[in-house]
């Protein structure tokens, strides 16, 4: 009885070797570009509502009544797309507003003040982009107070809109802010951009999405996947016009002050 055990888990054993060998060895995932996860991005939809919005403390968005959107681009300056991203914008005759880190203003001054010189507006999004949420209250002030400061030397403003990175904050993060009498604005319409989309499925996202108020994530950060936001840029701008929509700030379309006085 017990050889006969053995024998059934030889027998076993050797089926599912034969299966193993004859089983192609799976290829390596060869798409270098992801698609968008429309899943994922509609899961979001929920707090991209106006109705979250804190009147002069916290916006997703901007009224719904008006057809006016605003572009926003996080984690610059820096020397490889804010350039391209200035140019397209001045191009379209189009005033957006840059949110940059603190430690890339002090190795690329000249670009803020070029952004700041060309009409946009510039807000603050922490001095080395960290994770507010993971910061001590302390951490998150200086932060917050290094990010605004080295901003005020370069363009003679202390910012009052705030961006946390990745959108993280919470109670405290929100006390810190709130305490400052500064303005927490994050986004409506992701781009998703970093995430290296070609310029065609970057273009078709934001169509779709687009609505009155909507507040656009985009980057120019120090990262070499934005080439298909940046080359989808124009036309985007082009076919939102065509559609009637007003680019705006996010100053005029929040209708709050970006600086201190
Ligand atoms: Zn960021």
């Amino acid at each position: 009885m017990k050889n006969k055990s053995y024998l059934i888990l030889y027998a076993l054993c050797a089926i599912i070797l034969f299966l193993t060998a004859c089983t192609p060895l799976k290829k390596p995932e060869t798409e270098t570009v992801p698609k968008i996860d429309t899943n994922i991005l509609s899961a979001h939809d929920d707090k991209y509502k106006r109705g979250h919005n804190i009147p002069g403390k916290l916006y997703w968005a901007g009224s719904a009544e008006d057809k006016k959107i605003a572009l926003t681009f996080d984690d610059g300056p820096e020397e490889h797309w804010t350039p391209k991203i200035l140019a397209i914008l001045e191009m379209q005759q189009v005033k957006a507003t840059f949110f940059v880190i603190g430690e890339q203003v002090q190795r690329h001054p000249e670009m803020l003040r070029e952004i700041f010189d060309e009409g946009h507006v510039v807000g603050n999004h922490t001095f080395h982009h960290v994770n507010l949420v993971k910061a001590e209250t302390e951490q998150v002030k200086q932060e917050l107070e290094k990010g605004a400061s080295i901003i005020k030397d370069v363009i003679g403003k202390t910012p009052k809109l705030v961006r946390p990175p990745f959108g993280f904050h919470n109670e405290n993060v929100d006390a810190v802010i709130y305490a400052k009498k500064d303005i927490i604005v994050l986004w409506s319409l992701d781009t998703e951009d970093w995430q290296g989309f070609d310029s065609r499925t970057v273009k078709d996202s934001v169509l779709s999405k687009m609505q009155n108020g909507f507040i656009v994530l985009q980057h120019n950060g120090v990262n070499t996947h934005l080439g298909g936001s940046v080359e989808s840029l124009s036309d985007i701008i082009i076919e939102l016009k065509k559609q009637g929509y007003a680019f705006v700030t996010i100053p005029e379309l929040l209708e709050i002050e970006p600086y201190e006085k």
